[in-house]
């Protein structure tokens, strides 16, 4: 039987050496996607992708050179594309459609990729299942009795089903990695501000970034490259640091694996170290870190705070949904877990919550001080990417499912998942590495270390390619 094509690398491969044509390459992921029965998707765009890809194969006669020519790539229904609806899964935003496209959009568009669609979320990219989203939840492709994570719960389906090579998610507390983590799929959560923020729309401007989200190590470093690079249209935003690759037989490797994660968890954990040492990298193990629950608290405080101000904007006068006074639209607009962020947003602002605000801020700089200080003992730390591997919906321990992931949102440090195992009932497992500031490439290097150790990761359908 032809192997399918599925990855991001395979698909330029492809188109560059003639075995597919732009147009023949997005077909079979449309029809994927046109079959997607997980909930991944909020808005398809096959006519966008079809006159992609011809546009596509018009550049490619002329000679110019496309490093992701002809790839299918799904975007975060929070990211901005000119002309496509962006809803962030709300009521609130159910028929805005923007007039301009993200700064990230428009890079992987003139490096050829073609949109295949808008991915489902939790409303407004706040929580950790995918279960909130106004258009209804995402199931697991590997078992649709469980969720598939979240806020990018979407993005990741997406990928791991097979009817996108690469999406965009955001992570404002673990959003991409969580959910690559329950789907067994690749993320990174890049060093703050070497990614554009300019066309996601905010929730918690201080932590989050856009995101890569591929099967692939390679393919989320391909998708990395085009898609970082300062822009002035956001003034946090800055060049990422010249590729300084470092070979794996050189690097010092802490393994962090601590007590409140379930046996899978521990148990991929001691797989992957077990894999870097046998590339030859020197793994210690260290005891402790920092506290999850430190974490998740002060992410809480910090992003609902942060929420209460860039949520203000919806009133129902300039644009979105209107009930006619702001307080209906507002009332009517958000779901519950929206508003319930906006109430501890607006209170850890009040005088009385505001010394809860203060406090926050100095346990974040205390985090970001032990997450310096350790990044700079070791080139990467092995910890995990959630607690657990996915669970059934209902069942998810909401913000504070993210304790691990928060410390990269809050020290700005980049943090990649990798897909390790399936657990007995059959779920992925997978890790998350976290480097110093700048570092992705060494992020990179460990993560193909473990890819190549670990061998093909088996897909959702049973197939190992
Ligand atoms: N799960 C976290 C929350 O609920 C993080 C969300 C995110 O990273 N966007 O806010």
């Amino acid at each position: 039987m032809k192997k399918e094509i599925r990855t991001v690398s395979e698909t330029v491969k492809a188109i560059k050496d003639g075995a597919a044509s732009p147009d023949g390459a997005c077909r079979s992921f449309l029809s994927r996607a046109g079959n997607d029965t997980l909930g991944a998707f909020i808005t398809l765009t096959p006519e966008e992708a079809y006159r992609g890809a011809v546009s596509v194969e018009e550049r490619l006669k002329n000679g110019e050179d496309l490093p992701l020519a002809g790839v299918p790539v799904a975007v975060k229904d929070n990211i901005c594309v000119a002309g496509v609806r962006c809803t962030c899964a709300s009521r609130m935003l159910g028929n805005y459609v923007p007039a301009y496209s993200a700064t990230v959009w428009e890079r992987l568009e003139r490096a050829g990729a073609v949109l295949v669609g808008k991915t489902n979320l939790d409303e407004f990219a706040m929580g950790s299942s995918g279960e909130t989203s106004f258009f209804g939840g995402v199931r697991n492709p590997y078992d649709r009795s469980r969720v598939a994570g979240g806020s990018s719960g979407g993005s990741a389906a997406a990928v791991a089903a097979g009817c996108a090579a690469a999406s965009l998610g955001s992570d404002t507390g673990g959003s991409s990695r969580l959910p690559a983590s329950f789907c067994g799929i690749v993320a990174l959560k890049p060093t703050y501000g070497t990614v554009s923020r300019f066309g996601l729309v905010s929730f918690a401007p201080s932590l989050e970034q856009i995101c890569p989200m591929t099967l692939t190590v390679e393919d989320t470093e391909l998708i990395y490259r085009v898609i970082s690079g300062a822009d002035p249209r956001d003034m946090t935003s800055v060049d990422p640091a010249p590729a300084e690759g470092k070979q794996i037989s050189r690097m010092n490797i802490a393994l962090w694996s601590p007590p409140g994660v379930t046996e899978d968890v521990t148990g991929a954990l001691r797989d992957a170290a077990g894999m870097l040492e046998a590339s030859g990298a020197h793994v210690t193990g260290i005891d402790s870190f920092f506290d999850p629950a430190e974490a998740a608290a002060v992410y809480i405080a910090v992003s609902s705070a942060e929420a209460s101000s860039t949520l203000s904007r919806y009133d129902g006068i300039r644009y979105g949904f209107s009930a006619g006074t702001p307080s209906r639209t507002r009332g009517e607009g958000f779901g519950e877990g929206v508003k319930d962020r906006l109430v501890t947003g607006a209170y850890v602002l009040t005088e009385d919550g505001g010394s809860l605000y203060g406090r926050a801020l100095s346990h974040r700089a205390r985090l970001v001080a032990l997450a310096e200080e350790v990044t700079s003992r070791y080139d990467v730390i092995l910890m995990p990417a959630a607690r657990s591997a996915a669970h059934r919906p209902g069942d998810g321990a909401g913000p504070a499912e993210d304790g691990f992931s928060d410390i990269s949102n809050l020290s700005g440090t980049p943090s990649l998942t990798v897909p390790v195992k399936l657990n007995g009932d059959g779920l992925p497992v997978g890790v998350g590495l976290l480097a110093a500031r700048f570092r992705e490439a060494v992020l990179f290097a460990a993560g193909r270390a473990i890819e190549r150790a670990r061998g093909a990761f088996p897909h959702p359908s049973g197939e190992v390619e």
